[in-house]
């Protein structure tokens, strides 16, 4: 049997993130993955907002995608573009680039690295241990390591069998979702609750409502013709389907990131609309706020306890996302109440705060991580700041190509040691003169030092002594080397006890997800509205902080929240045609779908950003 510090279920972009992120870490990972190669079918996700752009900076991989994509302004809700060319970061833009072009990309870093793939093989089952966990694989081998990490879509069998319950919304409508070729040219556009458009290689792509919202069986051609006489009263002369799927608007997210040795993460952890393009990019930072954690534990330099801050600061962003695509959701029905209230919000996206606001949300700038009262820094992204230092100049995010964190000292030099953690941390003295200048938050004070860690998040601001600095550095890499103390993230012998289930403890789960629970607030006050309503009414009442709107709910208040639940209304909504999945039941995505894209010179959402009357969801996705 072979054995590994880490195995991941699934090679989608989630398992290649953490696989690059633990293979930096120095950590002996394998990929199990069901598909023979990285070739994907569909397109998928259309491309990558500002922060996975910076994550991937962070890596120096940076150029090998920005090379093949199309960097322009991606961002949009609910349909009402948002430019964000005045945000303070080097990568003030999406950009386009198909999902299968992504996983190329990444997985040709993925061989240079040295990471193995095990092909053609699926996780199973895994029954875990004090010491590690067995992964039976589908060709009736096994494989032991000390963590399993499910990166393995939206229909996960490692968090089924992890018995991590997956709670939220059941689905209120599907689409049928095709690319195929047709004898007659069909007019291009938005109707039937979706779009018909122009698909690579000459084929169209097609996405439209279906009437039954519960069928689970597979879509057949006949479907498909059925679809396009109910719309256009034609079928085009529909024939040789490149793919056909369904999905709806299923959203739902996992209830706890852990389950002893075993964690979720991207589609295994969170499903949700496609609206705004977040899918793929909230799983690849998923993997890298996992990655540097998950290396020190298997390593012996922190303590399991440290794995329970990915489900503490992962969740809540994960919670937010259902939410802001909920409510994007119930904003794309063609009732003209919803058309009204459309424009009203765009008319409130003309406004630089409400703008910035929501574009930091869905460009994935401003999360925040709850490290505690301080600086305003304390848990924001550190900004790739032009840095000078004795070798010359250098910039923020270069120092952290080789994932390790980053102390920067902007005092003088031999202000702070930190001998006792040289071999983990690195620390440089630099000099910088600019503004520091934050998305969203705007200018903040400079500090005398900076604690980043491996993700780019800051960790410690100094404000010109080093206090709480010993503290941030245990914390987060570990006791001081010199104390020769080593943790064990074995414990063989030992039961797993409470800190390594505790993600799975409702005491846990309850203490820190509750109180500032968006939907709990928002269904107290509007008890008689469909949660999707409610999700855009909350959003449109401008909920004020990003991170006090997104915690994660525990199983038993969602199961109550859908006890209570009334009668779902179902909008007549529409799709945008290239922007759609449902993970929940076209889960793994594997035979995910899209409509290929408009032109990308037509869609530049900035040039668009004046109109303000919109269509029912036509964000600029991509
Ligand atoms: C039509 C469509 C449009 C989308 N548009 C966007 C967009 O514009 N922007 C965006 O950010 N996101 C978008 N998404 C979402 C995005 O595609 C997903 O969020 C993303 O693929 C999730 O990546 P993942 O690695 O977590 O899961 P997946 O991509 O689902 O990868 C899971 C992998 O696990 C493998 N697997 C499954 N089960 C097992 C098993 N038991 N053992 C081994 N391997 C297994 C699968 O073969 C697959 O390769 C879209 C999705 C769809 C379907």
């Amino acid at each position: 049997m072979s054995e590994h510090a880490v195995v991941i279920a699934g090679g989608g972009p989630t398992g290649m993130m953490l696989a690059a992120e633990l293979t930096l870490a120095g950590t002996n990972v394998l990929i199990v993955e069901r598909r023979p190669s990285f070739k994907l079918e569909s397109s998928r996700s259309r491309g990558l907002h500002s922060r996975t752009i910076e994550v991937l900076d962070q890596r120096g991989v940076v150029d090998r995608f920005l090379a093949e994509g199309k960097a322009m302004q991606v961002q949009a809700f609910a349909g009402v573009p948002m430019d964000i060319s005045d945000f303070p970061t080097r990568h003030n833009y999406g950009m386009a680039l198909l999902q299968s072009h992504f996983e190329r990309i990444m997985s040709g870093w993925l061989d240079e690295l040295g990471v193995p793939i095990l092909r053609e093989r699926e996780v199973t089952s895994f029954a875990q241990d004090d010491s590690g966990v067995d992964i039976a694989l589908s060709d009736g081998t096994s494989l032991r390591a000390q963590y399993l990490v499910g990166c393995d879509g939206g229909r996960s069998a490692v968090r089924k069998a992890a018995g991590i319950d997956f709670a939220g919304w059941d689905p209120t409508t599907c689409w049928i979702h095709a690319e195929v070729e047709m004898a007659e040219q069909p007019e291009f556009g938005l109707r039937g609750g979706g779009g018909i458009g122009p698909a690579e290689g000459g084929r169209v792509g097609v996405t439209l409502i279906e009437p039954d919202v519960n069928r689970t069986d597979e879509p057949t051609l006949e479907d498909l013709r059925a679809a396009l006489i109910r719309v256009d009263g034609t079928d085009h002369g529909v024939h040789s389907p490149r793919f056909i799927s369904r999905f709806t608007d299923m959203t739902r997210q996992a209830v706890a990131y852990r389950s002893g040795r075993v964690l979720v993460a991207g589609d295994a952890a969170h499903v949700h609309p496609p609206m705004g393009g977040q899918g793929l990019n909230i799983g690849v930072q998923d993997s890298v706020n996992l990655g540097w954690k998950l290396a020190q534990v298997v390593k012996g330099t922190s303590p399991v306890s440290l794995l329970d801050t990915y489900q503490a600061e992962r969740r809540p962003v994960g919670a937010r996302v259902l939410q802001n695509t909920m409510a994007q959701r119930a904003l794309g029905a063609t009732d003209e109440r919803t058309g009204a209230l459309r424009n009203f919000l765009a008319e409130l996206l003309t406004m630089d705060q409400p703008r910035k606001h929501i574009a930091g949300m869905i460009s994935g700038l401003d999360v925040h991580y709850d490290l505690g009262e301080g600086h305003p820094m304390l848990g924001l992204r550190m900004p790739d700041l032009d840095l000078a230092t004795a070798n010359g100049p250098v910039r923020v995010f270069e120092l952290l190509h080789n994932a390790k964190p980053v102390l920067l000292n902007f005092g003088d030099a031999g202000a702070l040691d930190i001998t006792a953690w040289a071999e983990r941390v690195q620390l440089v003295n630099a000099s910088y003169a600019g503004p520091w200048e934050l998305p969203v938050l705007g200018e903040v004070s400079a500090p005398s030092a900076v604690l980043v860690r491996p993700d780019g998040h800051v960790a410690w601001v100094g404000e010109g002594r080093d206090a709480g600095l010993r503290d941030a550095l245990t914390t987060w890499f570990g006791p001081d080397q010199r104390s020769g103390l080593k943790i064990s993230s074995t414990r063989k012998g030992a039961r797993v006890g409470r800190s390594e289930m505790g993600y799975l403890s409702s005491a846990t789960a309850s203490t820190s997800l509750t109180d500032c629970n968006p939907m709990r607030r928002t269904r107290n006050r509007m008890s008689s509205t469909p949660c999707s309503t409610r999700a855009a009414r909350s959003f449109i009442a401008g909920r004020k902080r990003a991170d006090a709107a997104v915690t994660a709910t525990p199983a038993d208040e969602i199961a109550r929240i859908l006890r209570e639940r009334e009668t779902r209304s179902t909008p007549e909504s529409t799709l945008d045609p290239i922007h759609n999945s449902d993970p929940a039941r076209d889960g793994d995505r594997d035979s995910g779908r899209s409509i290929q894209p408009r032109d990308p010179a037509s869609r530049d959402v900035s040039a668009a950003s004046g109109g303000r009357t919109i269509e029912p969801i036509t964000e600029e996705d991509f």
